[in-house]
């Protein structure tokens, strides 16, 4: 599942292309893929684009005139830019291909999306800040706003929650998911299981630092490629070759040399090292 430095890592690449371009055709092969929320899709159609952005793992397209286009990749989804004029292999439509904007350049715009999962929305410019996923939104993790503060701030919210989980909480922070939560504790040292209640300042300042790393690590590797994902030039991620735990399971810690190991936390999969990330110890008083 693409989490923010996938999604930066396309934004940055449709930046660079899309800016000016307008959108002149659009198919959708399957209804629920690209939907409008107070305007069409066909409200898109000659208005050029103004600006690519991102709020944790969601794209975002301004376009001309108010519309805009927002982008869930969720599952399976992948974007990518058929360039005009291009000498190498074009992007082929396949099964998978859900939606196709044509570009006033001759380029194509395509989301595949196997499971189906994801979802393109047109709507108002003036709307999207009240998007409800968006709203409900914690720190951009890369972003000037992201200190030890508001860190410490969004894990006071969940005082009971394993930390493992509320990283997984857009709430807490945006963009991380199941990888980068796994990299991003090993880095501080932090056991999955730890409450967030129960961290001391060391440890958030830690964690803060290891989710920096992590995601600033992530993006300079132009993602993680699992199975999916890649990046708007077909290209895979290669942040797995660097990766310290993630789908690591009896290899040896990278800092230590334990095997690292393998659990579930919050009916997620989760990898940690049992020597650098000690378990927390038990309470009688806290529930298993
Ligand atoms: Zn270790």
């Amino acid at each position: 599942m693409p989490e923010l430095p996938e999604v930066e890592t396309i934004r940055r690449q449709l930046d660079a292309l899309l800016v000016g371009r307008s959108v002149v055709g659009l198919r959708s092969t399957w209804s629920k893929s690209l939907t409008g929320r107070g305007v069409e899709p066909m409200d898109m159609l000659g208005r050029p684009v103004t600006g690519v952005w991102r709020r944790g793992k969601v794209l975002g397209l301004d376009l001309d005139g108010g519309v805009s286009l927002l982008v869930h990749l969720r599952m399976t989804g992948q974007l990518l830019l058929d360039p005009v004029d291009s000498d190498e292999a074009s992007v082929e439509e396949t099964s998978a291909t859900r939606v196709v904007l044509d570009l006033d350049d001759g380029s194509r715009l395509v989301f595949n999306d196997h499971r189906k999962f994801g979802r393109m929305v047109v709507l108002p410019t003036a709307e999207v800040v009240a998007d409800p996923l968006l709203a409900r939104m914690g720190p951009e993790p890369l972003g000037p706003a992201f200190d030890v503060e508001a860190l410490t701030v969004a894990l006071r919210r969940h005082p009971g929650l394993r930390i493992k989980a509320a990283l997984l909480d857009q709430g807490v922070v945006a963009g991380v998911g199941n990888i980068y939560a796994d990299e991003a504790l090993w880095q501080a040292g932090l056991h999955p299981e730890r409450r967030c209640g129960a961290l001391q300042r060391t440890g958030v300042v830690a964690l803060h630092a290891g989710i920096v790393t992590v995601l600033s690590e992530g993006v300079a590797r132009g993602g993680s490629t699992m199975r999916d994902y890649v990046d708007a030039r077909g290209d895979r991620g290669g942040y797995l070759d660097v990766a310290a735990v993630y789908g690591r399971t009896g290899q040896p810690c990278r800092r230590c040399g334990t095997a690292v190991v393998k659990t579930t936390v919050g009916g997620r999969g989760t990898h940690f090292c049992p020597s650098c990330q000690r378990a927390p110890r038990k309470r009688r008083s806290t529930p298993a």
